[in-house]
């Protein structure tokens, strides 16, 4: 029966990876997340059912369009694949209740912040709100009213401070230092972790930042690094081992 169970979170998380693919790709190009049905960006042709199996038609079409036989972007298998290996990990790890329902949100924002900030240098808004709303609805169902608070209060704090380095930041380096998206994805950090770990994993984030852009930037003399992704990759780690009681500060 579990295996069944793995196999069947597995397949919701590959199906909801294919959809924040699809999204990271909609949302910065603002076409509707809705309408049209899928289709390839070069040749704009509606894509058959069977070209749309999370995984599957990626190898089966091996990586071309079927029509144009333009190269689809890796982004899209990889995404898949994160999601559905992300969330199968987490149903084992926390077993079902308010911890894995979190983490798959934390997940998903991080499916999709993968294809924007990456590809567009861009986080979306509407993700950041929806996510922010799910936990909450989270928290109402699981936890009481002073908890709820706390964590409430740890996001604007967590907004606060990182706001307040954007001005420092801007100030000193002369341009603009962190992105608004960023300073966004504090009030979900903040509400997911509270304060003090909150904090703890801006620093784990901004140490894998840190490296990454060192080894990046001997190649890239731009060495822009989109930081989204690493603050939730940062807040899955912290959640992780907060859920273990373990803490580094
Ligand atoms: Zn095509």
């Amino acid at each position: 029966m579990e295996v069944i169970i793995n196999i069947m979170i597995f397949m919701f998380g590959l199906c909801l990876g294919s959809f924040y693919a699809c999204i990271g790709y909609r949302i910065p190009n603002d076409i509707s997340t809705v309408k049209p049905n899928s289709f390839c960006p070069k040749c704009k042709e509606p894509l058959k059912w069977y070209m749309n199996i999370p995984l599957f038609s990626y190898l089966f079409l091996k990586g071309k369009c079927a029509y144009c036989k333009e190269k689809i972007s890796i982004y899209y298998f990889l995404t898949e694949l994160l999601t559905g290996v992300l969330f199968v990990s987490s149903y084992i790890y926390f077993g079902l209740g308010q911890n894995f329902y979190i983490s798959i949100i934390l997940i998903s924002v991080l499916a999709v912040t993968i294809n924007t900030d990456l590809k567009y240098y861009y986080i979306s808004d509407r993700v950041i709100v929806l996510s922010i709303l799910s936990e909450l609805l989270i928290y109402l169902y699981y936890l009481d009213g002073r908890d709820i608070i706390y964590y409430i209060v740890s996001a604007l704090v967590m907004f606060g401070i990182m706001f307040g380095v954007k001005l420092l930041g801007d100030k000193a380096f002369k341009k603009e230092s962190l992105g608004g998206g960023d300073i966004k994805l504090m009030l979900l950090i903040g509400l997911t972790l509270g304060m003090i770990d909150g904090i703890t994993s801006l620093l784990i984030s901004s140490i894998m930042a840190l490296i990454l852009s060192i080894l990046v930037m001997k190649k890239n003399k731009e060495g822009i690094i989109p930081f989204g992704p690493f603050l939730i990759i940062g807040t899955i780690i912290m959640y992780i081992l907060s859920y273990n009681g373990m803490t580094i500060i």
